[in-house]
């Protein structure tokens, strides 16, 4: 495979940008080799700078669940342009896309409009703290929630993949008041609970991991979080940045039956523009400038473009409830797929997988915390990676990535998928 012209870009981009690249997994250094820089992509394709075409499982790490370029965000977006970019003063769309997010997030009362998924995140806890007046949060280990100095604490995804949980320039008053747990483990939460009596203000949690590899919630993980936050006045904040309008129309929380305190949403959610929010219970959202104390602004906040492509993203899904059957059957055939393959090759690895979200783990472990997903075998993950990459399937560069599929895929697409990985698998096993 050509990828020259990627390669002359990367090349040139370490003499401007730090490591080459806008944010770090990009870099494909968990992999090894030279980022492909891409060019266009449409429906289930996305081609590179050298015209070669992969078949789309980052999807922007989400947000193109239509597949991309679907024609009704592009109509909606070059109607938007017409009317100019940004005003710094309210609009009509975002009043409508907050009355739609509280109608299809079963927890939403109210909702605020930010920029991005890190925004949304650190703008939850701010409001959970004033709102408590306690200080301390508890993370679990292998989560990411962008990259706000309370999170770089045991993050999950890139942080991981670098070997740098625990960020430089993160102050130690801040570290100290993010307290983490594994995953899965209601015991250890309990604990840090009752040593911290009074102290804390929020948990905070992705209901389904996407960032250290796709990691399902055991059975009445969920529940037990909800029962200890209702029994110490903790703020419950499900971060719903990849699960929200992916793992059903109101994301993880209405899939698992639990309603958080507050919620947090991005990357669908703007349609593929910079989108984010938070928001729940409207006696906490009242705490939130200008109708309470707690302060959080922004200038490009409910952009008018950004809002018209998030806008008419979430009314396609909410009048198209068969996106959600068609996702499912997708996922059904491709991890079945993959699994036929492992038979047929004698492989036992394991496949973490919750609707349209999935991961392939190298290893036999059962993964259902940090350290089991860090049993993997990460060099025969990044040959897998090339070599599925060579066979034209464009994965995330990480085995702490989810993979994300779009109604764009169709059977024959699926097949290839299925295909290829059957070839990598034997390929890289020898
Ligand atoms: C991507 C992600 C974020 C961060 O969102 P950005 O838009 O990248 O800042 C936060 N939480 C989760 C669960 C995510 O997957």
């Amino acid at each position: 495979m050509n990828i020259s012209t990627s390669q002359a870009l990367f090349e040139k981009a370490q003499n401007f940008i730090p490591g080459g690249v806008n944010s770090p997994v990009r870099a494909f250094r968990a992999v090894g080799g030279s980022p492909v820089f891409i060019k266009s992509a449409k429906g289930p394709y996305i081609y590179d700078e050298d015209d070669n075409e992969y078949i789309e499982l980052i999807n922007s790490w989400g947000p193109m669940i239509l597949g991309h370029g679907h024609e009704l965000i592009q109509k909606a977006v070059s109607d938007a342009i017409q009317h100019s970019f940004s005003f710094g003063a309210p609009t009509r769309r975002e009043v409508e896309m907050a009355e739609l997010i509280t109608s299809m997030v079963p927890s939403i009362e109210k909702v605020r409009m930010v920029n991005s998924g890190t925004e949304a995140t650190m703008s939850a806890i701010r409001v959970a703290r004033g709102f408590t007046g306690r200080d301390k949060i508890i993370k679990f280990e292998g989560c990411y929630h962008g990259h706000g100095d309370s999170f770089l604490i045991a993050a999950g995804s890139g942080a991981v993949t670098f070997g740098t949980p625990d960020s430089p320039g993160v102050t130690k008053g801040v570290a100290n008041d993010t307290l983490t747990a594994p995953y899965n483990d209601l015991e250890a939460v309990q604990k840090l609970v009752d040593a911290n009596k009074g102290h804390i203000a929020a948990l905070i949690l992705e209901p389904v991991v996407g960032n250290m590899g796709c990691v399902l919630p055991a059975d009445g993980f969920l529940e037990g979080l909800r029962k200890i936050c209702d029994e110490e006045g903790i703020v419950l904040i499900f971060d719903e940045v990849m699960t929200g309008f992916r793992l059903s129309k109101g994301g993880a929380q209405e899939r698992f039956g639990i309603k958080p305190d507050l919620t947090t949403l991005g990357k669908i959610i703007g349609g593929g523009m910079p989108v984010g929010a938070y928001g729940g219970k409207a006696e906490i959202m009242n705490w939130v400038s200008p109708l309470g104390p707690v302060y959080q602004a922004g200038t490009l906040s409910g952009n008018p473009i950004a809002m018209a492509a998030g806008l008419t993203m979430l009314n396609y899904l909410n009048e198209h409830p068969e996106v959600y059957s068609q996702l499912e059957l997708s996922g059904h055939k491709l991890v079945n797929g993959f699994r036929n393959s492992m038979k047929k090759l004698g492989l036992n690895y394991t496949i973490n997988s919750v609707g349209s979200m999935y991961t392939l783990f190298f290893t036999e472990q059962q993964v259902t915390d940090f350290p089991s997903a860090k049993s993997s075998d990460l060099p025969l993950f990044g040959k897998y990676f090339h070599a599925m990459l060579d066979r034209g399937i464009y994965m995330g560069p990480s085995q702490f990535e989810s993979m994300f599929l779009s109604t764009a895929l169709e059977d024959s697409h699926i097949e290839r998928i299925i295909q290829a990985n059957e070839e990598s698998l034997q390929e890289v096993i020898g």
